[in-house]
């Protein structure tokens, strides 16, 4: 388990719960989303409607579960949890909106990974809150339709260009959750650190957060880890010194890379010149899942320009070579 990985490892998952904002005036950055959603939420409110199915997107660890509870918190309605490939059959999808509450919100996680008959069953249950349902097979089959109370669907997704278009089509609100500054980072260590009760200064915040990758769920992830450290080493006080010994200890340096993100990089350099390189030769060249690496590994190289995404493949670009200490071709320089 990477230390720097933006998907959920098992010891987040008691934290998380813990140190994740309620209301969307506790939720730090995002402020384009944020600004969005409020108005929506604010007209919703005002005409005592749902409010509208919204879909989150961006890479993991950046809110959207986050996000969503908030939805629900910030309308005042029930909340309901599951994930795209936990409803593999019909009867899955037709227990959980038959059980629906009026104005309620429903969060689909990884919607892309809904199968296709059920993202079609979804369609009409999302357009105008009915369900088709079919008893019985052959030519005693009946179909009845099932009225569903209005409600929220809020679907989340890392993937949104996989999703087809019909099913785009019913959102009434797209929010897109982009990595986060090293300021808003660093708020988020320290109010994690309040709830925690963490001593913490600036200074110490401000180093957790620069190694964090650009997303909420590695900084409070690192901020436990140097917690515990802090707490062997230096009285419980976190400040830059302590976090700084406190990362070196675990191997991730100043840019929040771990030995994968250098293996990663290393590889087209060195074993494809620089690159271009396809996803699947250079997933098989790390021994890394291909939608791992294109999901959770490279968005943050890609954001902070490291690597280049073109039609050809990956490209190492000067960045990664300068922080390798490599020297760049000059044929390729970028
Ligand atoms: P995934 O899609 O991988 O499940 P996610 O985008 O749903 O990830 P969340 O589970 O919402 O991510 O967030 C991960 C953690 O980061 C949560 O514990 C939450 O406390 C924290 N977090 C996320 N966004 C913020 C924020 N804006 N302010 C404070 N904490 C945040």
């Amino acid at each position: 388990d990477r230390i720097v990985s933006a998907a959920p490892l098992d010891e987040d998952s008691l934290f998380e719960l813990k140190l994740r904002p309620t209301r969307l005036a506790e939720f730090i950055g995002q402020s384009k989303a944020k600004e969005q959603l409020a108005i929506a939420l604010e007209a919703a409110k005002s005409r005592g409607e749902a409010l509208d199915h919204v879909l989150l997107f961006g890479p993991p660890g950046l809110g959207k579960t986050t996000l969503a509870t908030i939805i629900a918190n910030e309308m005042g309605v029930g909340f309901q949890q599951t994930s795209g490939p936990a409803l593999m059959i019909q009867g899955d999808l037709t227990a959980i909106l038959s059980n629906i509450k009026d104005k309620q919100v429903l969060f689909l996680d990884e919607v892309h990974r809904l199968q296709p008959v059920l993202q079609e069953k979804l369609y009409t249950a999302l357009e105008d809150y009915s369900l088709d349902i079919m008893i019985g097979s052959g030519p005693a089959a009946r179909t009845f339709v099932l009225d569903i109370k209005p409600f929220t669907f809020v679907a989340a997704t890392t993937r949104p260009g996989l999703l087809s278009s019909p099913m785009r089509a019913r959102f009434g609100i797209l929010l897109r959750l982009e990595f986060y500054t090293d300021d808003e980072l660093r708020f988020i260590v320290e109010r994690s650190a309040e709830v925690l009760g963490v001593p913490i200064d600036r200074d110490g915040a401000a180093e957790i957060a620069m190694r964090s990758r650009g997303t909420p769920r590695i900084a409070n992830r690192l901020l436990r880890r140097v917690r515990d450290y802090a707490q062997v080493r230096a009285a419980g006080v976190i400040d830059r010194e302590t976090a700084n010994a406190a990362l070196e200890m675990l191997e991730v340096d100043a840019h929040g890379f771990d030995e994968l993100d250098r293996r990663l990089l290393r590889t087209i350099i060195e074993k494809y010149d620089g690159g271009p390189v396809g996803l699947n030769t250079l997933a098989a060249a790390l021994a890394e899942e291909q939608d791992a690496l294109e999901e959770v590994y490279e968005p943050f190289l890609i954001q902070i320009g490291f690597l280049d995404r073109t039609p050809r493949g990956r490209v190492a670009t000067r960045l990664a070579y300068e922080h390798l200490g490599l020297e760049m071709p000059r044929k390729m320089s970028l």
